[in-house]
């Protein structure tokens, strides 16, 4: 009698079960509605205007903080915060190597700069790092390599637009000396873990005169003259325009303006 009671039970369950799914493949659920245009699309928040720049009047785009617009250095002073001690001129700045390297007031963390500079007519017996060596540094950390790089061969990972002793820039953009040549840089500041080592490496992308030299490159370390690259924890930097000691005549910089991202 037992024995019957389950056979019966099981049986039962085998036939709720049939039942069961029987059920499901009945009932009816909507159908998956048809994509239409809009339903990938969204609107807000809008994107905030920037009127941009002229480049027949070297303006800046709206919402940039103009560095150096050709009057004065107010923007910028010496390593000791003193006031910058090289030469305005006819809309230029010219490094005066004797006064060192001059660096913003402001600090910055991510961002976009536009730069221009002009190497001088000079005498062929300066070469390779000895010919309008100057650099941009990142963050006052990391050196974008400033140099006259025109029939000029030098180290390749030091010439202009290399991430100075690490990453060569992908072509030689130069312009000859006495032209003038820009440079637009975007730039990703850092994130350091807890013990001071990065989370996430800085990254750049250099363009010189409209072609790319460094495309999101990451960045390793600090740009040593001497030995490999050290990570050091920091935090928002000044740009760092960089009097370097070779006895070549000094570049001269305009149109400087940067835009915090
Ligand atoms: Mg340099």
């Amino acid at each position: 009698m037992k024995m019957f009671s389950l056979k019966w039970s099981f049986a039962g369950l085998a036939a709720c079960s049939v039942l069961s799914v029987s059920a499901q493949e009945q009932k009816q659920y909507p159908e998956q509605e048809a994509m239409r245009p809009g339903m990938s699309e969204y609107w807000t928040p809008q994107p905030k205007i920037v009127t941009p720049g002229n480049p027949a009047t070297n303006s800046a785009p709206s919402d940039a903080i103009v560095l150096f617009d050709g009057k004065d250095l107010s923007a910028w002073e010496n390593s000791k915060g003193e006031a910058a001690g090289w030469d305005v001129h006819d809309g230029v700045v010219t490094v005066n190597k004797k006064a060192g390297d001059i660096q913003t007031k402001e600090k910055f963390g991510s961002f976009q700069l536009h730069i221009e500079w002009c190497v001088p007519q000079m005498d062929a017996q300066f070469t390779s790092q000895f010919r309008g060596n100057s650099g941009v540094y990142l963050q006052g950390m990391y050196e974008v390599q400033v140099l006259d790089n025109y029939n000029n061969e030098t180290y390749v990972n030091g010439q202009a637009g290399s991430i100075y002793k690490q990453t060569p820039p992908m072509a030689n953009a130069m312009r000859k000396p006495g032209e003038w040549n820009v440079y637009d840089i975007i730039y990703t500041a850092p994130v350091f873990k807890e013990d001071g080592t990065y989370l996430y490496r800085p990254r750049v992308t250099v363009i010189q005169n409209g072609v790319v030299l460094q495309n999101n490159t990451e960045i390793l370390g600090t740009t040593e003259y001497i030995g490999f690259p050290q990570v050091k924890k920091h935090g928002d930097g000044p740009i760092i325009l960089q009097s370097h000691g070779d006895p070549s005549p000094g570049i001269s910089f305009r149109n400087i303006w940067i835009r915090k991202m």
